[in-house]
């Protein structure tokens, strides 16, 4: 069986050399993908680990792999990361003198290096070229792709041109990636780049481990520096509108005694490369910045992102949020919302063309209505990009955690569907409105509307109220926006069979940000995670890892990245081989950097007497403690158990018995999240107080009492149980 050998073959080479124990999402697809010699396009969101699908099959293939990426600035980083893994990568830019760059060259003829990181302005040049065609060449990848497209976010015109200098170099198999995901960007970049025919591969955008929040614009400075102080010392970007407030902002939170530093345009180069670098290796902890900061940043542990300002749309808003917790910790975003600042941004747009200008307005509208809407940021953000995602509560936005006060609204989903049925499906959320408010401005009189029986149905509403269903029952599907007519609204097949035979549809009131008052309590509603790490040896890790960056010249997480730490800090590790097993470690990495972090952590056991990873492989194999290490990350991650089951191979079965004892060896698991979708309250309740009540907690009688339960539902309840009630 080949297939299953290459497959364990890359697994293999995946911890060995960037020491991770399974694959994310689509990455190793991908990677088979590429190594069968396939052009290859790649979409998935900031932080699902993109390089990683082009930096593998870099290191298993013969020759060198070239890599396109727009930003010298950042190269070296990258560079640095692959270096740490003790991976012979480089880069080619303007910045090299003619020495390394003869050194580089020679080194790519002799087949020394296994990724070379270019600019296009680089590979434009003749001299580049004419060398490159000289080396075997394994396959180019385009990072960063959306870059190609007038209508990304971060257009560069050389990048229109790698197509030409690539067809130099021979005929090239070609992988490109980006996170931008709206279908016309795709369009452009595969047709720019000559790729319509390969393999296309989207990843879902939910950023599971990203929180979001909308709050009211006021108090702001006074709610910026509250939140701040509970998340001292973590790194977090502020995105403000203008120049001038980044550095009003910089220089506010500098006086409150956090390490802050602005960023943007106006800034003379060198002040702005020395405070991104300062960012990058901790020694300021937030970054205050205009839009202009962050493509490129791959800092792993930011830990929040902060919109002081209203962004211009909520593409723009998602990549930015983006920007946290990419190492798939805590990610905290957070808006400041006032509907003043819309006004702002509209202003701006008055000199633009008319078509252009409704477009803006457009955006800015969906910015309005997601920042209002009662329904679940995650819902809206993925809806936004064509995704459906289907779970109720996410648990992780403040719509979920605070829920909007709700009412049946079937009558007014049904008046908002006949509107747009009557009007034959051709106009868009104003239009509607008004026809259903009963206002007769010029479109209504010019198309005789107000003789629809639909026709003033709604005024009992007000106009805001209507605008709300509307966009709900959008949300919900039974309405979906016309692809040709941007802003036309028109009936889904859902729509349609609710017309036929309506049903109970539960809606929920916008938030009001002008009348919201500021919660003084809970200026943190976070949901809160019991940390499972040894807190005081993670503080001593993270200074160490502090400490030798410095002397390094490296940012702090080329090193260790912080899910690495907390393993180690749960773990134990003190000998070679197992710090190599630590996620995200690799030997590479321990041969590296290993020695004063396992003095550590050897000191830190014999001070505290603490048993060790070593001492627990007497009673169980290592593996199994391992496992078990994941799957309470995982959990309390929130991740589905299905997929925790799924990505160490496990059945269902399997895992709810390592869940069992792990809870029997004292660990709490906290698994409401889940418990929650399975299981309704009435349900949990009647099984909860079974084993409340019961004398032993064995299956079997279990099974017997409680009829009409699966077996994994009372084993779940049990966990449950087990943690909150036995520890
Ligand atoms: P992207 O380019 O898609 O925004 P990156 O390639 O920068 O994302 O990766 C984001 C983070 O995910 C990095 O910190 C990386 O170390 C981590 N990562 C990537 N692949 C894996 C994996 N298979 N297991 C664990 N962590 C991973
Ligand atoms: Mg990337
Ligand atoms: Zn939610």
């Amino acid at each position: 069986m080949v297939v299953a050998e290459e497959k364990d073959e890359l697994k293999v080479k995946l911890k060995e050399i960037f020491g991770y124990g399974s694959f994310r999402g689509n990455q190793e697809i991908v990677i088979k993908n590429i190594l069968s010699r396939r052009n290859t396009f790649v979409i998935m969101p900031t932080g699902a680990g993109k390089s990683l699908c082009y930096q593998l099959p870099a290191m298993v293939t013969d020759g060198l792999a070239i890599v396109i990426s727009p930003l010298i600035a950042l190269m070296k980083n990258q560079v640095d990361q692959l270096n740490a893994y003790g991976i012979d990568a480089r880069f080619l830019n303007s910045t090299l003198s003619k020495g390394e760059i003869t050194r580089i060259r020679k080194d790519c003829i002799s087949g020394k290096i296994k990724l070379l990181y270019v600019a296009p302005e680089s590979l434009n040049k003749e001299e580049n070229i004419e060398f490159l065609q000289k080396v075997n060449i394994s396959f180019i990848a385009i990072d960063e792709a959306h870059c190609i497209s007038e209508w990304g976010h971060d257009f560069r015109p050389e990048y229109r041109k790698i197509k030409t200098m690539i067809a130099q170099l021979g005929t090239m198999n070609v992988i490109a990636l980006t996170a931008t995901a709206t279908p016309k960007v795709q369009l452009d970049i595969q047709k720019n780049l000559q790729m319509e025919e390969a393999d296309v591969f989207i990843s879902s955008f939910n950023r599971k481990n990203l929180y979001y929040e909308v709050r009211p614009k006021k108090e702001t400075k006074k709610q910026l520096i509250r939140f701040l102080k509970d998340h001292k010392g973590k790194s977090g970007i502020i995105y403000c509108l203008s120049r001038k407030k980044v550095e009003e902002i910089a220089q506010l939170l500098n006086v409150n005694g956090f390490k802050a530093a602005p960023y943007h345009a106006g800034l003379d180069p060198d002040v702005r490369m020395k405070n991104q670098d300062n960012f990058l290796n901790e020694e300021v902890d937030i970054i205050c910045a205009t839009i202009a900061f962050g493509m490129g940043i791959d800092k792993p542990d930011v830990r929040f992102v902060i919109h002081y300002d209203v962004p211009k749309s909520l593409e723009g808003y998602y990549q930015e949020t983006g920007r946290s917790g990419r190492d798939g910790l805590e990610g905290i975003c957070l808006m400041f919302y006032s509907h003043n600042d819309l006004n702002k941004l509209e202003k701006f747009n008055k000199d633009k063309a008319v078509q252009e200008r409704e477009n803006a307005r457009i955006l800015l509208q969906e910015m309005e209505f997601y920042a209002e809407s009662p329904v679940c940021r995650r819902k809206q953000l993925l809806h936004y990009f064509g995704e459906e995602y289907k779970e109720d509560n996410c648990g992780m936005c403040d719509n979920c955690i605070n829920p909007r006060e709700r009412f049946e609204g079937s009558q007014f989903v049904k008046i908002a569907l006949e509107a747009v049925k009557q009007t034959n499906e051709r106009f868009g959320l104003t239009h509607l409105v008004n026809v259903i408010k009963g206002i007769e401005d010029e479109y209504v009189k010019s198309y005789a509307h107000f003789d629809l029986a639909v026709f003033g149905k709604g005024d009992t509403e007000d106009a805001d109220f209507w605008k709300s269903v509307i966009r709900q029952t959008l949300i919900y599907q039974y309405l979906e926006k016309d692809i040709d007519n941007i802003g036309v609204l028109k009936i889904t097949k859902k729509g349609h069979a609710f017309l036929k035979k309506p049903h109970a549809v539960e809606l929920a009131k916008d938030h009001d940000f002008t009348t919201d008052v500021v919660n003084e309590e809970s200026s943190e509603r976070t949901p809160i995670n019991s940390k499972a790490y040894d807190e005081r040896l993670f503080e001593m890790l993270k200074a160490l890892r502090k400490q030798m960056a410095k002397e390094k010249d490296l940012p702090p997480y080329v090193i260790f990245q912080d899910p690495s730490l907390e393993e180690m800090a749960t773990t134990y590790p003190t000998t070679k081989d197992e710090m190599a097993s630590v996620n995200g470690v690799g030997m590479g990495k321990v041969n590296k950097f290993g020695k004063a972090f396992l003095e550590l952590i050897q000191k830190y056991v014999d001070d505290n007497d603490i048993e060790t990873a070593a001492e627990v492989v007497v009673k169980s194999s290592i593996n199994k403690s391992k496992i078990k290490i994941f799957i309470i990350q995982q959990i309390d991650r929130k991740v589905d158990l299905e997929e925790i089951a799924e990505s160490k191979s496990l059945s269902f079965d399997e895992l709810l018995t390592e869940m069992e004892n792990i809870c029997y060896s004292g660990t709490k698991l906290n698994v409401d999240y889940y418990i929650d979708e399975v299981l309704d309250d009435n349900k949990q309740e009647e099984i909860y107080e079974y084993f409340l009540n019961s004398d032993t907690d064995h299956m079997d009688e279990a099974m017997t009492e409680l009829k009409g339960f699966s077996e994994e539902d009372v084993r779940l309840m049990r966990v449950k149980f087990l943690s909150e009630y036995a520890n």
